[in-house]
């Protein structure tokens, strides 16, 4: 079979199924999608709420933090509660109904099964992390695996002591890291890895003592760009002082400057064969695969996670040695088969279900542990679910759920975003696809007003005082008002999710005063979005290598193709991997 092009039925574009795909589709025994790769990507998204955190009572009257609006129609229990044995999801059972829809049922239980407030396992004292585990001492830490004593981190894995950093692992006391490794002691770190003592570096590997640098190999004492003597190095630091925040900004700015002027690698990718995306290691045969690493194969449109995953399709959050993932988010350790899911571990052949653990052969189920031969949380025999199954997935094709802009929902198709708990602008999606609440209701997503904000300012940010050695403890009871809500100065993407004031915690201002760094003057959520506006979106594009340098071996322009997440019209210079690792030793 070769390729086909079909039309998206969310956004109206064509899109490519490639050979390949049919071949997997064939295998899962799945129907090729009716979504693009792109409309894929945010459906799915639009089930998973990482940041926006209320405060409710649980069903069984506890006071919670959970990321389950009051309005999401989902009754919660707290996490304690919830992961016991002290109540039965089966008592929710109920029998499949033939004369209304699958999805319309499905929605149904979900809104009487409790879910855990908070999707948080093996954490201590660590009560406003969502979507993580292996949390200590940590707060407002998203999407991370194994982090202590770290705060407003997110995407990252095995971090200490670290703060306002992005898609960092291996890392600790680090402070506004973004897509980087085995980093230590250094802050505003970029696209960078096996870095100690260092500030302000951009595609740096193995430097030691450096500050505004961009594409350095094993370097020491430089300063953006430029080698000094180690008493040198000291001297000129003590200028650029990191305490000031008017040096902060003052070194931003040149910083910027001179990344712009650097040369840039397509993809930041290593270890990987016959691969496609961004950020994506230890890879053989994935395709646009971003944020996806550690021994992953045959894997294609994943995002966020991978360790030993293979044969799996279009997951965010998934992976950790699994195999045949298809449409899934926060799914896998130890899996096989698990199609449609969300927050599923363990198991084999599980579709269509939430929050269910170690199960085989379930069909749309809410909060099951341990379970066999369950179809909308009720107990089947072997013989009567293998019966059963092929009857609903009929009924599926003949009485599709169809949303309210005409989109049809068939088997095979992942969970409509209008069925979600979570309006767009408390997902993910709003993080990678931001949209504006018009542009949102139009697409057919739900959309959130924030709560009205009860804080008072007592601190406007213009205020604070510019040298951290200058900060008194008692701006721990400061409610300081965010710099872009102040001067209404958000962008585009931050807009939605600025919460306008914020307190600082104890254990971060000890790490400003401890690394000497000037307070900052954002919220949580803009400094977050202000991370994601660095770095390249989850896309993919075919471009051609910049480099007309005389000296490799191309010719006049090096006629190189690939496909990178710098969009076409972008201003960085963009070249092969062999043209940059000419230039970059
Ligand atoms: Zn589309
Ligand atoms: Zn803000
Ligand atoms: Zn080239
Ligand atoms: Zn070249």
């Amino acid at each position: 079979m070769g390729p086909e092009i079909r039309n998206c039925q969310n956004c109206k574009k064509d899109f490519t199924i490639e050979p390949e795909d049919f071949v997997f589709y064939e295998r899962i025994k799945m129907p090729p999608p009716t979504f693009c790769p792109d409309c894929r990507c945010v459906r799915r998204m639009s089930w998973r709420n990482e940041r926006s955190l209320y405060r409710r009572k649980s069903l069984n009257d506890k006071d919670v933090i959970t990321c389950f609006s009051p309005e999401s129609g989902i009754n919660v229990y707290d996490r304690d509660m919830w992961w016991s044995d002290a109540w039965d999801p089966l008592s929710y059972g109920v029998e499949y109904d033939f004369e209304k829809s699958f999805f319309g049922q499905y929605r149904e239980l979900l809104n009487k099964v409790p879910m855990p407030a908070l999707f948080l396992s093996r954490a201590t004292n660590s009560d406003y992390c969502n979507h993580t585990g292996e949390a200590k001492n940590s707060y407002l830490s998203h999407a991370c695996w194994g982090i202590e004593d770290s705060n407003y981190v997110s995407k990252c894995g095995n971090v200490k002591d670290s703060e306002d950093s992005l898609n960092v692992t291996d890392s600790e006391l680090v402070y506004e890291g973004s897509s980087s490794e085995k980093i230590a002691h250094s802050f505003y770190i970029q696209n960078s890895e096996n870095c100690t003592n260092s500030a302000f570096l951009y595609q740096c590997k193995g430097c030691n003592d450096c500050f505004g640098c961009t594409n350095l190999r094993g370097k020491s004492y430089h300063i953006f760009n430029q080698p000094y003597s180690k008493e040198e190095y000291g001297r000129k630091l003590l200028e650029l002082d990191l305490g000031s925040y008017r040096n902060v900004l003052r070194v931003k700015e040149e910083f910027e400057k001179l990344k712009l002027k650097a040369i840039r690698k397509y993809a930041n990718t290593y270890k990987v064969e016959n691969t496609t995306g961004d950020n994506v290691g230890e890879a053989s045969n994935c395709k646009a695969c971003f944020d996806f690493w550690g021994g992953i194969r045959d894997c294609k449109f994943c995002i966020n996670g991978g360790v030993r995953l293979s044969d799996s399709y279009d997951g965010y959050g998934i992976g950790e040695t699994s195999e045949l993932i298809y449409e899934s988010v926060d799914t896998g350790l130890n899996g096989t088969k698990f199609f449609f899911d969300i927050f599923v571990w363990g198991g084999h052949n599980v579709q269509y279900s939430y929050a269910s653990h170690g199960c085989q052969n379930i069909f749309a189920c809410v909060a099951l542990r341990n379970k066999q031969y369950c179809i909308l949380n009720k107990q089947y025999t072997k013989e009567e679910y293998e019966a059963l199954v092929p009857q609903i997935i009929e009924h599926m094709n003949t009485m599709p759920y169809i949303d309210k802009l005409g989109r049809v929902y068939k088997y095979g198709e992942f969970f409509p975003p209008e069925l979600s708990p979570f309006s767009y602008n408390e997902t993910i999606a709003q993080e990678y696809f931001p949209l504006t609440k018009e542009q949102a209701l139009v697409q057919g997503y739900k959309w959130r007003d924030p709560d009205t904000k009860q804080y008072t300012v007592t601190k406007q940010p213009q205020d604070l005082p510019d040298h951290i050695k200058d900060t008194p403890d008692s701006i721990l009871e400061e409610v300081i008002g965010c710099l872009h809500a102040q001067e209404n100065h958000h962008t585009a993407n931050c807009e939605a999710s600025c919460v306008t004031a914020f307190k600082l915690i104890p254990a971060e201002l000890q790490f400003y005063k401890r690394m000497n760094l000037s307070l900052p003057r954002l919220c949580p959520n803009c400094r977050h979005y202000e991370r994601l506006a660095e770095r390249n979106p989850l896309r993919l594009w075919t471009r051609g290598c910049m480099c007309d340098k005389p000296n490799h071996s191309h010719q006049g322009g090096c006629p190189n193709q690939f496909e990178t997440s710098y969009a076409p019209d972008r201003p960085e210079i963009v070249y092969c991997e062999s043209c940059y690792n000419s230039e970059v030793v």
